[in-house]
């Protein structure tokens, strides 16, 4: 049992988008419904770029930094090739890297929650 802190801005929830991307910077471009399926990889297994549901293909200039959440991320991980090997190639997955633990650390915390609004400062 503990307090677990939220969000509030003026007395109400406020999102990410709300608070990060009402003045997003000009280099900054939003492609939405536009899911990632895969990450693809160069010979020496750098990330190279990010493949989409629609077919579009994304090349990192630099890097690729993955933030599909809690769930996704393993998940989009996994489709990528980082996992099981035996549980990759069951689903013919080519394997970049053999990783046991992928996915399988997730645990759901129990929470008892009471929203307060109170005014941020
Ligand atoms: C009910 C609730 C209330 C919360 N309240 C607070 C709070 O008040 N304050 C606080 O600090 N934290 C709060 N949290 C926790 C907070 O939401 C998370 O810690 C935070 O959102 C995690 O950020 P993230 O960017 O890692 O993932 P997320 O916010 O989960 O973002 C992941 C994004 O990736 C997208 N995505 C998923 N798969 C793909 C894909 N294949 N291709 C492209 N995009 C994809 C999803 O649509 C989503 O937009 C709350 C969480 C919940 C569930």
């Amino acid at each position: 049992m503990g307090l677990s802190p939220s969000t509030y801005y003026k007395g109400s929830r406020i999102t990410a988008s709300r608070t990060y991307l009402a003045s997003a910077p000009a280099n900054l471009t939003i492609s939405t419904n536009n899911n990632a399926t895969k990450i693809l990889f160069d010979n020496s297994k750098k990330g190279t770029s990010v493949e989409t549901d629609s077919g579009k293909k994304y090349r990192a200039r630099k890097e690729i930094i993955l933030s599909t959440g809690a769930i996704d991320s393993p998940r989009l991980r996994l489709l990528s090739g980082f996992g099981l090997k035996a549980e990759l190639g069951n689903l013919s997955i080519p394997v970049i890297r053999d990783l046991s633990d992928v996915g399988k650390k997730t645990k759901i915390s129990p929470s008892l929650h009471h929203d307060s609004p109170s005014q941020a400062t």
